[in-house]
């Protein structure tokens, strides 16, 4: 286990960097300058060490040209660059794992989210939080966008019991070690919030500016909004019952069985004293039906409680997120 010196900002140690500020870029050759123009002021202003880490996600525009240029112009804007489009997620995952700062900053690389507010996010970390998260209070994007995201928040607020309103918004900012225990799939870095709220992790929202998109295009269209449910789906899943698959598979199964076993006990019996043929009650078919059925579901718990284990044993990773062990 790490033993780390939260929250110490006092950065006397020479040229250590206290702020990350990762960026996922794809096509976005308008872009790249003005984001640079805009967001450079606000970060040299803090006076804190920082870097930038532009996530060049397989553009196959001007780019990776202009974020080389921006990188010889100021070195504390690095660049990596994927061999091709991954998506944000993963751009995001790259950008924090090659991170040093001990708080990370997500932010658009389109201009929507306003680095002007990155000071007031850094201040509520300050707090003592963990995660603090903006709100595209006044959101500037169509409304074919904005209705399917309302219902997505509501969603995941009342299944992972956080109160955010705005999950989708990329401006945040993160303490590194809790993003170290947060491993990303798929379209899953809107969830981190909910995901470590569920970790005990101390999670602050603050409204923060949006502004409509001036160059290049959207990414996403409505799909992303079907992924993102199938998303929450899985992380519901994953955080709330892959701990105990027999509990939910099985609770199910014997469920299923016992009502199939009691109507198919019921119908026979009919049929032996009361003569009632059993060929032609279709649901006899389902009653028998249900007991296999069951006694399946009962055996998907049981793989699943083998899987379960086989992950945490051959991967030693443990069933608890610690946050700091005080043993001196
Ligand atoms: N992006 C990315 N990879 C992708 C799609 C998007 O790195 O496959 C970046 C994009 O360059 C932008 C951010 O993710 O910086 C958000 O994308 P976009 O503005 O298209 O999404 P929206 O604002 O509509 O959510
Ligand atoms: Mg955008």
């Amino acid at each position: 286990m790490k033993n780390k010196e939260t929250k110490n900002t006092n950065s006397l140690s020479s040229g250590k960097i206290e702020i990350s500020v990762v960026i996922p870029v794809y096509n976005e050759d308008d872009n790249v300058w003005l984001l640079y123009d805009n967001l450079e002021p606000v970060l040299s202003k803090l006076g804190r060490n920082y870097e930038v880490i532009l996530v060049d996600d397989g553009s196959n525009d001007g780019t990776y040209n202009k974020l080389r240029q921006l990188h010889e112009k100021n070195n504390h804007f690095k660049v990596i660059k994927f061999r091709r489009n991954f998506g944000q997620t993963p751009a995001m995952r790259a950008g924090f794992d090659f991170a040093s700062g001990g708080i990370i900053i997500t932010l658009d690389a389109d201009l929507q989210n306003d680095p002007e507010d990155i000071p007031k996010i850094l201040e509520k970390m300050d707090e003592g939080y963990d995660i603090v998260s903006g709100w595209r209070k006044n959101r500037k994007d169509k409304a074919s966008r904005r209705f399917p995201s309302t219902i997505a928040n509501k969603i995941i607020s009342v299944l992972f019991r956080v109160r955010l309103h705005d999950y989708g918004c990329t401006l945040k900012a993160y303490r590194k070690e809790v993003l170290d225990n947060i491993e990303l799939y798929g379209e899953m870095h809107r969830y981190i919030p909910a995901i470590a709220s569920w970790m005990g992790v101390k999670v602050a929202e603050i409204p923060v500016n949006h502004r409509a998109r001036k160059f290049g295009k959207a990414k996403y269209g409505i799909s992303r909004t079907i992924r993102v449910i199938l998303d929450i789906i899985t992380i519901k899943f994953i955080l709330t019952y892959s701990k105990k698959p027999m509990q939910i598979f099985g609770l199910a199964g014997v469920f299923t069985s016992l009502v199939g076993f009691i109507v198919t006990s019921y119908l026979i019996v009919e049929r032996l004293f009361f003569d009632k043929p059993l060929s032609t009650r279709p649901l006899f078919i389902l009653t028998i039906s249900m007991i296999f059925i069951g006694m399946q579901m009962i055996t998907m718990g049981l793989l699943g409680e083998i899987m379960m284990r086989t992950y945490h044993e051959g991967t030693g990773k443990p069933t608890y997120v610690i946050r700091e062990i005080v043993d001196k």
